[in-house]
């Protein structure tokens, strides 16, 4: 909702209603204690004038924001001024002031909050001074039943807008909990969301022996791409390697970016040979992937692909195992898609040195997800 329109379906009628029954408790207090024409002119126009000339100061001026604060400074100032008005009657004094603060407090920030109760406190020893008011503590039933409008109106509006910002934060939770689990780019899962469901899958293979494989998909000289073509076009074919990763999968593999040209793909219920066979789909798509405006420009992958194994402790172990056999595929000659060797029960699995040097660095520039329980 935009502020003008907030002004038109919530500030205005709730400004109305409020200096009305606001009016109606001063306007009971002084029917008792007696005040002169001039007294009641200022607080009929105040509670039944006011909330629409300050409606019109926001709607048509250009800074609608800035006439709502400054109107929100004179609704301060009016209260304050009634007070005296009232003698100082300390039930409905203290019920409008309390009133008065707790919706700044909603609608203003906190410099504003404290300028409208500097305001409230300033009109209020102005009205005394111009006014010289006998106090009159004691509220009598009529007054304290001209309240109730005041008071029901202020709870039900209360807990109505406590209701509507609960339903707005539950509503942008749910956005910024998906928003965090795709990436922006590619809009495959987020490394972090992908590795989650690594993690349940590893779990399910620890427990339940269901199958699973992973891949990683890294692009070959994609810093040559960046260089001869410019990052925008980078940015594009990554794009196109997202969108090619996952027509290559079924609707139970999950697919993520792991890094800046890297991939992840998580093959449920498949065997080793099956997500050899996925990877190899992966690689041959993207080789035939095209980009209009360079119709020169080529894309391949080298591929490492390792199946779930019962001496993998954590998602990194399988990472590693997938990773080894990428950089096999790197110092292969790239553009290939190589499986990693069964493990021996209990053994971790290693890196040639070249490949121990290619994850330092990546791991050095993006850590990984904790990851200390399957
Ligand atoms: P290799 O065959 O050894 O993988 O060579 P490479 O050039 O692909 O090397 P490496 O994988 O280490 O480099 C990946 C490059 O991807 C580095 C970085 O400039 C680029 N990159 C990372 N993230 C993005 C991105 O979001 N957009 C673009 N356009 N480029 C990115
Ligand atoms: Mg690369």
């Amino acid at each position: 909702m935009s502020l003008r329109q907030r002004i038109h379906r919530r500030t205005y009628p709730l400004r109305v209603s409020s200096m009305a029954l606001g009016g109606l408790v001063v306007g009971t207090t002084m029917t008792e204690l007696g005040a002169s024409t001039a007294v009641w002119g200022f607080v009929l126009v105040s509670a039944l004038v006011w909330p629409h000339i300050a409606f019109l100061h926001a709607r048509h001026s250009r800074d609608s924001h800035r006439a709502e604060h400054a109107n929100l400074k004179i609704d301060a100032l009016i209260i304050g001024s009634w007070i005296p008005v009232m003698h100082f009657c300390a039930l409905p004094s203290i019920a409008l002031l309390a009133i008065s603060i707790a919706d700044r407090n909603h609608t203003a920030t906190r410099d504003g909050w404290l300028q409208s109760l500097f305001a409230t406190f300033l009109a209020a020893a102005a009205g005394a001074l111009l006014l010289r008011p006998a106090p009159e503590w004691e509220a009598s039933l009529a007054v304290q039943l001209s309240m109730l409008p005041l008071l029901l109106l202020h709870s039900v509006f209360s807990s109505w807008s406590t209701r509507q910002l609960v339903r707005k934060l539950a509503r942008q939770n749910v956005k910024l909990q998906v928003l965090s689990r795709i990436d922006p780019l590619t809009t495959l899962y987020s490394r972090d969301y992908w590795w989650q469901k690594a993690r349940a899958a590893l779990r399910d293979y620890r427990q339940t022996q269901t199958s699973a494989c992973l891949l990683i998909v890294d692009i070959d000289h994609f810093k040559r791409i960046n260089d001869s073509f410019g990052h925008t076009v980078g940015d594009e074919v990554l794009q196109a390697i997202g969108l090619t990763i996952r027509h290559c999968l079924r609707s139970h593999d999950a697919a993520g970016r792991y890094g800046g040209d890297e991939f992840a793909v998580l093959c449920m219920h498949t065997h080793l040979d099956d997500a050899y066979a996925v990877a190899l789909r992966i690689r041959n798509q993207l080789s035939q992937l095209r980009v209009r405006e360079h119709p020169h420009l080529r894309v391949s992958a080298s591929i490492g692909v390792a199946a779930a194994d019962p001496s993998f402790l954590s998602v990194k172990d399988w990472i590693n195992a997938a990773d080894s056999a990428l950089y096999s595929a790197k110092d292969a000659g790239r553009d290939q898609v190589i499986p990693a060797a069964p493990l021996m029960a209990g053994s971790a699995p290693t890196r040639s040195g070249t490949d121990a040097g290619r994850a330092a660095s990546r791991q050095a520039h993006q850590p990984e997800p904790a990851d200390t329980l399957i």
